[in-house]
């Protein structure tokens, strides 16, 4: 029977854009979901961004901005990432959105009703001056332990150590500067060391499959009393007082849930909005017998999915989760990732730089065990591995192969020789192995057996050398056998290979002339006669001269932050092509303006370098529905997969002129969010400086002979 799974990632605090962390999670749930889709899975994969406390009232306040249209314009920088890295969420909602205010609500309520909610006088922290109670963050003083000036009212960013507030030495609001003042405020409490919650959390914890054994043992420190009767759960206070931008307590007014109590329902507030969108009913999907629900996160949120999550749950008569999966943290050549400086890589960056997001894909997957471990990212061993493995040992089979069976035999395939046919059923016998370790996510190991069968077929091709054979009279027929068996195993392997390279497979699958490939599809072969397409170049080498780019000082893109970015690209959407945009300024010498403005500034030939134009041929050409300016051109630039592009042309082209026509484009300016669409580069166009001089706008297009993929320079 097929299963029904409900994936999540953690929520993203929604206080900046993602780091490289962020995406080595991603991407490991995106993996084991597409793997379980092509296992014939049944999966809604969702995320939110984690919208409310107290540190996006302070990262708003000083942007002049409420929390929701800080919010909004976080969110906005999301996609640019996801897409480029492939990673494929059905869902992407807001924990401030209604859904996760009635749930969260709900929740309360039915845990009220089970007794496990109370009330409790707290001594806390107030400002006299600003006349409200002071989160943690807004409390700073000295640090008790190394004496460190300014630090935060729960942690020291320079010792590490973790306090309470009221253990800072001469603390001060960070709000208003004033000495706070110790005062009592009502608070209330999920009683998780209500007996009921013990045993319910001892059963489920220590249940198969709910948690690695590795983070069981880590639990078990929490969740047992000692000898001694000490230790053990401690009651969790889940209320914070107003001013607090986050959702009110049913009945409690100016109470408000700590950001953690709600955070958490946002998985299941996605997926509301998710089949209110598609008109299904929220408690029948949650009710479906066999619905499985599993959450990826990082191991410094254990306690709050492991507990505090299947507790909420359970207590308030909801199904809990099958499973959590928890994974260790990135490190970055050797280093720890650095709160302020985040850490060597920026996303963003390395898919600006035009660095393939699937060797990213390939490697973490390459490194990751499904077990609660640190992992290193090492840009020599990245390299090395992307370019052996990928490259050398399996995009290597097709290309070796597939020359031959174009020229000599119309790319059709022949029935295997007895030899090859051994090799088939080996590489084909590995799939319920490979299948077990892609669901307990050990993709670590799963692409250690994929290298090694891909080994297997090199030392065939070795042995049978079909560029000799090709040279021999009367061995066309043993010819054709080899590498129809060099494709066949290409073809099994990009099975296994699929869920870690989804772009990379589509375009095999067109190489290949075969529908979508499906974990199944590994137990039949293509029939002889089958005819494959000419091949493509399907896979670059890493290119060590980006690979050094990507640590060198963050150029101006990767240290703006996405919320920078979004607005940035809200005010210029309606200007591109940037071509046109580029004008305004300057048109006021009084030299010679050709084009009616000055040339601009001299550069190297360096900095020309890093824009990469390219010969793009315009498959299709539309209307942009709601644009008065814009035409939306899906370019094809020999990358085996089409690019959006949107381009403010729309004055003086109809869509029906461009279609098939060459033109050139920046191909590697980082994608870019607009109203209609992620825009992934620029159509160079001409056009004069003032738009009130109607000279027009003018789509470059290259002589005859320029062929899709060109570097224009
Ligand atoms: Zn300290």
């Amino acid at each position: 029977m097929s299963r029904t799974l409900f994936v999540t990632t953690a929520l993203p605090y929604a206080n900046g854009p993602f780091h490289i962390g962020h995406m080595l999670e991603y991407i490991q749930a995106d993996i084991w979901v597409r793997f379980q889709r092509m296992q014939g899975a049944t999966v809604d994969f969702v995320c939110a961004d984690d919208a409310h406390g107290a540190a996006i009232t302070i990262a708003a306040d000083k942007e002049g901005i409420t929390p929701q249209a800080f919010v909004a314009k976080i969110a906005a920088g999301r996609a640019q990432y996801l897409q480029g890295f492939h990673i494929a969420f059905d869902n992407w909602h807001s924990t401030d959105g209604p859904e996760n205010h009635q749930l969260a609500q709900e929740i309360y309520r039915d845990l009220r009703s089970a007794g496990l909610i109370e009330t409790r006088s707290v001594e806390q922290f107030y400002d006299p001056e600003k006349r409200m109670f002071l989160a943690d963050r807004f409390i700073k003083g000295e640090c008790p332990n190394c004496h460190s000036k300014d630090q935060y009212g729960d942690n020291c960013e320079v010792c590490g150590a973790v306090y309470a507030p009221t253990a800072l030495i001469n603390p001060y609001s960070a709000l208003s500067g004033a000495k706070p003042e110790l005062r009592s405020s009502d608070h209330f409490f999920f009683k998780l060391s209500d007996p009921r919650c013990e045993a319910f959390l001892q059963q489920w914890t220590a249940a198969p499959g709910h948690v690695q054994p590795e983070v069981q043992n880590k639990i078990r420190e929490w969740l047992y009393k000692d000898a001694e009767g000490k230790g053990g759960l401690g009651d969790w206070d889940i209320s914070r007082d107003a001013p607090y931008f986050g959702i009110e307590i049913p009945d409690a007014p100016g109470k408000y849930f700590y950001v953690w109590l709600d955070a958490p329902v946002g998985y299941l507030a996605s997926l509301k909005n998710l089949l209110d969108k598609r008109g299904e009913d929220y408690a029948a999907y949650m009710g479906r017998p066999g619905l499985e629900q599993v959450h990826f996160i990082g191991k410094d949120i254990i306690t709050f999915h492991t507990l505090f999550w299947p507790a909420m749950l359970h207590f308030s008569g909801r199904k809990a989760p099958d499973a959590i999966y928890v994974h260790g943290h990135l490190t970055v050549n050797g280093e720890k990732m650095s709160k302020s400086r985040g850490t060597g890589i920026d996303p963003l960056r390395y898919l600006s730089l035009g660095l393939n997001p699937e060797h990213l894909r390939y490697y973490l997957a390459a490194k990751l065990s499904g077990r609660n471990e640190d992992i290193d990212f090492n840009s020599e061993d990245f390299a090395a591995r992307v370019n052996s493995d990928l490259v050398g040992k399996y995009i290597n089979i097709a290309s070796r192969a597939a020359g031959f069976l174009s020229k000599r035999f119309g790319g059709q395939l022949a029935a295997a020789d007895a030899e090859g046919a051994t090799l088939l059923q080996t590489l084909q016998a590995a799939a319920p192995e490979i299948a077990a370790l892609y669901d307990n996510r050990d993709t670590s190991r799963a692409l250690r057996d994929v290298m090694a069968l891909a080994d297997r077929v090199n030392e065939y091709v070795d042995q049978n050398k079909p560029w000799d054979l090709a040279k021999q009279q009367g061995m066309d027929e043993r010819l054709q056998a080899v590498c129809s068996t060099c494709i066949q195993a290409f073809r099994l392997l990009t099975v296994y290979l699929k869920p870690v390279l989804p772009a990379l497979a589509a375009r095999v699958e067109a190489f290949l002339a075969i529908a979508p490939l499906q974990s199944g599809d590994a137990a039949e072969l293509l029939p002889a006669g089958h005819a494959i397409a000419p091949y493509q170049h399907l896979m670059q080498r890493v290119d060590p001269k980006l690979l050094e780019q990507l640590f060198d000082a963050p150029a101006p893109l990767a240290a703006q932050p996405a919320a920078a970015s979004a607005g940035a690209s809200k005010a210029s959407s309606a200007a591109a092509p940037g071509a046109v945009a580029a004008a305004a300024d300057g048109a006021a010498s009084d030299a010679v303006a050709p084009g009616g403005e000055p040339i601009a500034a001299t550069i190297g030939i360096d900095d020309f370098a890093k824009i990469d134009l390219r010969i793009a041929r315009i498959v299709n050409c539309e209307e942009v529905e709601g644009s008065t300016k814009l035409l939306r051109l899906t370019l094809d630039v020999g990358e085996g997969r089409h690019r959006n592009v949107f381009s403010g042309i729309k004055s003086m082209y109809k869509p029906e002129d461009l279609v098939g026509k060459l033109t050139v484009m920046v191909a590697n300016l980082a994608p870019r969010k607009m109203k209609f669409g992620v825009s992934e580069g620029m159509v160079l166009a001409a056009s004069h400086a003032d738009s009130k001089v109607d000279a027009g706008i003018h789509v470059l297009e290259p002589w005859p002979g320029a062929q899709p993929g060109m570097r224009v320079g």
